[in-house]
């Protein structure tokens, strides 16, 4: 990894105290100029490439040379410093061994009682008209909590309280070992007031990706949102034999950051998943203008944090994966449009399908 890995002249200017303004979200307007000293606001750096110039002295600007100005420091003196700024903007990606501790087992992790789809239990209803066969709700572990499912978990207070998870798919969200870390459960009632439920005091999904562990090691992934989601891209992927493509879901809009040194986020995961191999990530979210555009964004945030290649996938209007034919996930997979340039995002921007 680079020095400057994660790092944009943002960061840079927040952590230094640098007064700037921003005209527009790529740009990064700097009051003084390191190497003139003019003071009248005439440096501009994409906050994208990082690339910049000051229109007094005509100094061409990257993070690294805008540094070593503002500094002074030498070489070495200069990496430790950018380090620093690194770890306190939390743009740090943890190192191999870090990862493989904090993806540890969540250790009392105690799943409620449920039934095991085929042995147990008929695959439900509520899976077959989803198109989930018993295949694959073996595949993706799901199970029936049709009574006495309870949950312990730990209040806020520290005093223990039940969860009841009947009338609840058990959905367990495994790591990138493929051990069982943390769980959903998803309502096949239509009566429960919510939809989904979720343990406290257990990893919380935002901070993983569902069905890693399935897409360890293969160069193409695509990210969907949700849980169901991903059952049906796995679904139309086996369908059309497509070989080298995975897919793994976001639980969510937007990718999790650390919020703290130890903790593993969704990025950090991204990064595992390129160090066994992967090369590009596709997303896939929901057919609908927000959707596409925080899906820009997020292929942005992964792309300038961690270098693989993203892209942005567009479903047909109105529908997510798992309410379109295999050969519709197909067309928006080879479709999809590249966010790896400044460029590339403002094209994907102005030409939003929704
Ligand atoms: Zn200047």
């Amino acid at each position: 990894m680079g020095l400057l890995d994660g790092l944009t002249i943002k960061n840079y200017c927040d952590y230094n105290g640098i007064e700037y303004k921003q005209p527009s979200e790529n740009e990064v307007n700097i009051k003084v100029c390191p190497h003139c000293g003019n003071s009248k606001w005439k440096v501009y750096i994409n906050n994208y490439s990082n690339i910049g110039t000051c229109h007094v002295c005509k100094t061409v600007y990257n993070a690294y040379t805008f540094a070593r100005e503002f500094t002074g420091y030498d070489k070495g003196k200069l990496a430790a410093h950018l380090k620093d700024v690194r770890r306190e903007e939390k743009l740090l990606i943890p190192t191999y061994t870090d990862y493989r501790k904090a993806v540890r087992e969540y250790k009392n992790l105690r799943l409620p009682i449920a039934k095991s789809i085929g042995i147990d239990i008929a695959n439900p209803n509520y899976l077959k008209n989803r198109g989930i066969t018993e295949h694959y709700s073996k595949m993706f572990d799901l199970r029936v909590c049709d009574s006495n499912s309870i949950y312990v978990c730990k209040g806020s207070d520290g005093e223990p309280y039940e969860q009841s998870y009947d009338g609840r798919i058990l959905i367990p969200i495994k790591n990138i070992d493929g051990v069982i870390v943390s769980f959903q459960g998803r309502d096949y009632t239509g009566l429960a007031e919510k939809k989904y439920m979720f343990p406290s005091g257990v990893n919380s999904a935002s901070t993983l990706l569902y069905n890693i562990d399935k897409a360890k090691g293969c160069p193409n992934v695509i990210i969907n949102e949700g849980v169901f989601d991903v059952i049906a891209t796995q679904i139309a992927i086996d369908k059309l034999a497509i070989p080298d493509l995975a897919v793994v879901g976001s639980f969510g809009k937007h990718f999790s950051k650390r919020t703290d040194r130890l903790e593993v986020s969704q990025i950090e995961h991204l990064n595992e998943m390129k160090r066994l191999g992967l090369k590009t990530a596709t997303i896939m979210w929901d057919g609908e203008k927000d959707a596409y555009n925080d899906a820009i964004k997020a292929a942005e945030t992964i792309h300038r944090k961690i270098g693989i290649k993203t892209r942005v996938a567009a479903l047909p209007s109105g529908k997510d994966p798992n309410e379109v034919i295999p050969q519709d996930i197909w067309k928006a997979y080879l479709n999809a449009v590249k966010i790896d340039s400044t460029f590339d995002i403002l094209k994907a921007r102005s030409s939003n399908p929704y």
